[in-house]
């Protein structure tokens, strides 16, 4: 019997991307698998059923859940959809699980195998399988599209019968995955572009793309490659350093995160104070509580003249191409797991162990388990 792999429709509010599109899903069916895909699952991508040959289409996500070996998704599961999974099946998605505790406790309790997308380690060998880096880069990108898109200015210089209109100034604080593919949207669009971050390794890389990179002289470097947090005292630094930066620019875009912490708060509302009229902050750090005092995540507001948007789940908004990403870091995480049509978990191997939350009735990953086993006291 060959194993079942199901794609169930998303049903987070919003939620336009479907996890295998029609190129991965007869991957898989070349690879042994039997797809399945619940009817309209890859609708709001752009892919209607007929365009996933070698796929069985069910109609609802009770009979697909309950028939899968393996179920992907994109969103965190709900209780409901562990619930109509079979014992011992695995599941692969994004799963928040320090948002999600119930579900965890489902998965526990139904011996589900799940692998959260967000927990694959950021090593050069799982780089095809990084799901948040892929959908980080979309999310830039579409960033620097909403900032041209709220803002009251070309971005490009235009020289017209009716006279030149000087280039928009964008101003990039954090120039991580995000931040680098919103630098290298709004250069496309002719924008002068300036980019800040803590780590001084992003500097090369800002530059590399045409950018001007602001050294405020405040630097943290964490672990792993990543940000920590800073000091009162070097935060007060940077905010006054970046100050004049933020009252020149047009379109403000903040992507900047610390792994497991709140967004950092860089820019209170006297910085906003201090901004053009017109001048438009998009906040892709809106989910976890934005970098701006002022923005409201899931909102555009506006104070004196300056627009500012907080967008959630980003990469839902470029769904056809965000989609198709994601299914090759599904693919690539998947097929060397899939040895001779067989799961075959090699416990030993970093990416498999560091990136299962829970197997067999336990939780696997260290931080969720405290914090589940906190809930029971
Ligand atoms: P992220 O989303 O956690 O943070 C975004 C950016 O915000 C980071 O560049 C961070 O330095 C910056 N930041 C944090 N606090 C700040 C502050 N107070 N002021 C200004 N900027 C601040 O980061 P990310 O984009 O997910 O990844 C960042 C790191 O991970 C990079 O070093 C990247 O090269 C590395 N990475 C490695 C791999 C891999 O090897 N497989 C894959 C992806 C990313």
């Amino acid at each position: 019997m060959p194993i079942k792999i199901a794609v169930p429709k998303e049903t987070a509010q919003g939620e336009r991307r479907v996890a295998l599109d029609p190129t991965v899903a007869a991957r898989f069916a070349k690879l042994g698998l039997e797809v399945m895909i619940q009817k309209g699952a890859g609708r709001d991508a752009q892919f209607p059923d007929e365009a996933y040959a070698d796929t069985r289409v069910v109609d609802d996500a009770k009979t697909l859940m309950s028939e899968a070996d393996i179920v992907v998704k994109v969103a965190p599961p709900t209780q409901e959809e562990v619930n109509m999974m079979k014992d011992g099946a695995t599941l692969i998605g994004f799963f928040h699980a320090h948002k999600n505790t119930d579900v965890v406790k489902a998965l526990q309790k139904k011996k589900i195998t799940s692998f959260a997308m967000e927990l694959i380690p950021r090593i050069s060998r799982a780089q095809s399988m990084d799901a948040l880096s892929s959908q980080a880069a979309v999310a830039g990108y579409k960033a620097a599209i909403m900032g041209a898109d709220l803002s009251c200015r070309f971005f490009p210089m235009l020289t017209t019968a009716a006279g030149t209109i000087r280039p928009s100034k964008v101003l990039v604080i954090g120039a991580g995955v995000a931040g680098l593919q919103a630098i290298a949207t709004a250069r496309r669009l002719g924008a002068i572009v300036e980019a800040y971050d803590v780590r001084s390794a992003t500097k090369e890389q800002v530059e590399s793309l045409g950018a001007k990179f602001l050294d405020l002289g405040v630097k943290a470097e964490g672990e792993g490659g990543y940000a920590r947090e800073l000091t009162d005292e070097e935060k007060a630094k940077q905010q006054e350093a970046l100050a004049k930066f933020i009252s020149q620019c047009d379109v403000l875009i903040t992507t900047a995160a610390i792994p497991g912490r709140p967004s950092p708060m860089l820019i209170p509302q006297k910085m906003v104070d201090g901004m053009k009229s017109g001048a438009v902050i998009i906040d892709l750090a809106a989910e976890g509580g934005g970098n701006c005092e002022l923005t409201k995540p899931g909102k555009t507001v506006t104070k004196g003249g300056v627009t500012i948007h907080g967008p959630l789940n980003v990469p839902s908004q470029v769904p056809l191409h965000a989609s198709e990403m994601y299914a090759k870091n599904l693919l690539n995480f998947l097929s060397p797991v899939l040895a001779d049509g067989k799961l075959n978990l090699d416990w030993n191997d970093e990416i498999i162990a560091k990136s299962c939350l829970t197997h067999d009735g336990e939780i696997k990953h260290d931080a969720t388990r405290s914090l589940v086993e906190g809930d029971q006291k």
